[in-house]
């Protein structure tokens, strides 16, 4: 019940939100349907939010927030863009869902492979989540083997066998589960190692116990969950190189950085083609949309065609694709990319060269239009960098920016994102709150 107490320490009084906060804690665990949104450790009330309009938040009692969450990265160009909003309402006129194939899922599925060439097909489903739990069956299905390496700090949803923290040796037949209720079964073939550590790689593929059992390796080729930590190229290659050699199926999860970081994505970025990839966030439009595809051959492995069951009684929903569908196309216009990077800069190189100039030990850190501001450390490379973060030193800040009227994720470990319809002038407002913080 901790968490549902209400705001103590924000100047501004929000009597409708605190009222709306405590009704929802009496029926819904936390108040929230996802733990992020409850400002733990933050000591005030969460925003509830009533409305949102370009690169703006309104909240229940009608405070706006320029807004840096954007639904934790789906939101590319903004709130209630008319350009997505339009078809998607003349769609649900039609029917809303059918639990039947429709046409505009081949639409959305050849855009997708049209900007991700290592896509040769690809199934939606309707969250990130699902997107990496079946992914990974399908890898072992396909490689008949069992062990799934994954990065500590990576994210890649909650499915029992990638809930998984640390246990950074070799073979760590024992890894420490992130969430009660998950039992050691389930995490028994997971292996965690350091993000950024090639040679950890290295050493797995090649040592006795593991090197021939590996089915998959599911990684975030930009880390945007424990705050922004781009790969390595050197990294990514390793990877590459070494389930290439061992048959161990490449996963990028770009639930966040698909579209995001550029129409190519994180593997265009690299340079590197995966065997499969998962998505979400962007390819939703706004709506719960999420997909994983890659190689024809490991794809054609999904029943109906395969063996590997998986399935979805909303998954393709149209009313989600068409939304989906207007995204990308927004996305595809000349130029969007490169405006989006303009934008970021003006907001990021300021504050990076003040950081500098005035040596504080605090870092930011971006990749495209995703960014974290990482106070109490001056470079995070891993999760173990990010292990020492000022947490104080974070509740005081979300609070100075919520005062000014700016929202960014109430938790550090995790990306801002800067949407193509931020405003030149909520960008310079929000770098010069964050250099007076500083
Ligand atoms: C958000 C996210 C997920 C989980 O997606 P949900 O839709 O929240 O289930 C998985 N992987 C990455 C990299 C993410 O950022």
């Amino acid at each position: 019940m901790e968490i549902c107490k209400l705001t103590t320490k924000t100047i501004k009084p929000r009597p409708i939100s605190d009222s709306v906060y405590a009704q929802l804690c009496e029926v819904i665990p936390g108040g929230v349907n996802s733990p992020v949104r409850s400002f733990k450790g933050l000591d005030m009330t969460p925003l509830v939010a009533e409305r949102g309009a370009g690169d703006m938040v309104y909240d229940v009692d009608g405070n706006g927030y320029i807004d840096y969450c954007m639904s934790w990265g789906a939101l590319l160009f903004g709130h209630a863009h008319p350009d997505v909003i339009a078809p998607t309402i003349e769609r649900m006129k039609k029917g809303t869902s059918f639990g039947i194939t429709t046409p505009i899922e081949e639409q959305l599925a050849r855009k997708v492979i049209e900007h991700l060439p290592s896509i040769e097909k690809l199934r939606f489903v309707s969250s990130g989540t699902e997107a990496t739990m079946s992914a990974i069956r399908l890898a072992r299905g396909y490689t008949g083997k069992d062990v799934v390496v994954k990065f500590t700090g990576n994210y890649h949803g909650h499915a029992d066998m990638l809930l998984v923290r640390g246990g950074s040796g070799l073979v760590g037949l024992n890894p420490e589960s992130t969430s009660a209720g998950v039992t050691q079964e389930a995490i028994r073939h997971t292996i965690c190692l350091p993000f950024n550590d090639v040679q950890a790689v290295k050493d797995l593929f090649y040592h006795p116990q593991t090197h021939n059992k590996i089915a998959a390796v599911i990684v975030e080729p930009v880390a945007g969950n424990m705050g922004v930590v781009a790969a390595t190229a050197e990294f990514l290659q390793t990877l590459r190189e070494e389930t290439t050699k061992s048959g161990a199926v490449l996963i990028f999860d770009e639930v966040m950085t698909g579209f995001r970081v550029g129409l190519k994505s994180a593997q265009g970025m690299y340079g590197i083609r995966p065997d499969m990839t998962c998505l979400a966030k962007i390819i939703g439009g706004g709506f719960p949309a999420a997909a994983f595809g890659g190689k024809r051959e490991i794809m054609d492995y999904l029943a109906p065609l395969g063996p590997v069951y998986q399935a979805g009684t909303l998954s393709g929903n149209p009313v989600a694709m068409e939304a989906g569908l207007a995204m990308l196309k927004l996305a595809e216009k000349p130029g969007v990319y490169e405006e989006l990077e303009r934008k970021v800069a003006l907001f990021a190189d300021p504050v990076i060269e003040h950081i500098r100039k005035k040596n504080i030990n605090a870092s930011l850190q971006r990749v495209g239009s995703m960014l974290t501001l990482f106070l109490g450390t001056k470079q995070v490379d891993c999760m173990e960098d990010a292990q020492h973060l000022d947490k104080e030193w974070f509740a005081r800040f979300f609070r100075y920016m919520f005062e000014q009227g700016i929202y960014i994720p109430p938790v550090q470990h995790e990306a801002w994102f800067i949407s193509a319809v931020h405003t030149d002038e909520h960008l310079l407002k929000t770098r010069d709150a964050v250099i007076q913080f500083l």
